[in-house]
């Protein structure tokens, strides 16, 4: 069996008045995230993971925001791409193991709806996704509110 490890990291800026996506799910708050496409940093620091585990480049290689195609893009589409990719080189999935930094608003009452998107877009069991959410004590860009981040570590074998 040959097993690859994947690393994704994603970041982007909150203001007011944005819909604020995570994980497919539209979460209710003041603030959301400023992006060309829908900002889901989840989705995005996946998509990283699965192509830095075939080591494939980035999203922003298959997706530049240079390109009016994915001005306002459903995230879904990045994930669906990568998973192609993967599937095509003979891969599936172990598991995901995912951190979403933010200071608020609490995502425990989001988190079971994030896996269920994600194990029927990457068609996998929900016990293959883990979605954690932490905050930075209030330091920071993440923790002034500025800012949102994710990360991502995904296994894949053939
Ligand atoms: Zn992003």
């Amino acid at each position: 069996m040959i097993n690859r490890i994947g690393f994704g990291h994603d970041v982007h800026q909150l203001i007011e008045g944005n819909s604020l996506i995570i994980g497919g799910v539209s979460i209710p708050y003041y603030k959301g995230v400023r992006a060309f496409s829908d900002g889901d940093v989840l989705y995005h620091s996946i998509v990283d993971a699965i192509l830095g585990s075939l080591s494939i480049g980035d999203i922003g290689q298959y997706f530049p925001s240079n390109n009016n195609k994915w001005k306002g893009a459903d995230s879904q589409i990045f994930l669906e791409h990568a998973n192609g990719l993967m599937i095509k080189k003979g891969y599936s999935i172990n598991n995901i193991d995912s951190t979403v930094i933010l200071q608020e608003p609490k995502l425990r009452p989001y988190t079971i709806s994030m896996r269920k998107n994600i194990a029927r877009l990457l068609n996998i069991d929900i016990n293959q996704i883990s979605i954690k959410a932490t905050t930075t004590d209030k330091m920071g860009y993440i923790g002034n509110n500025e800012g949102i981040a994710a990360t991502t570590i995904i296994l894949l074998s053939k």
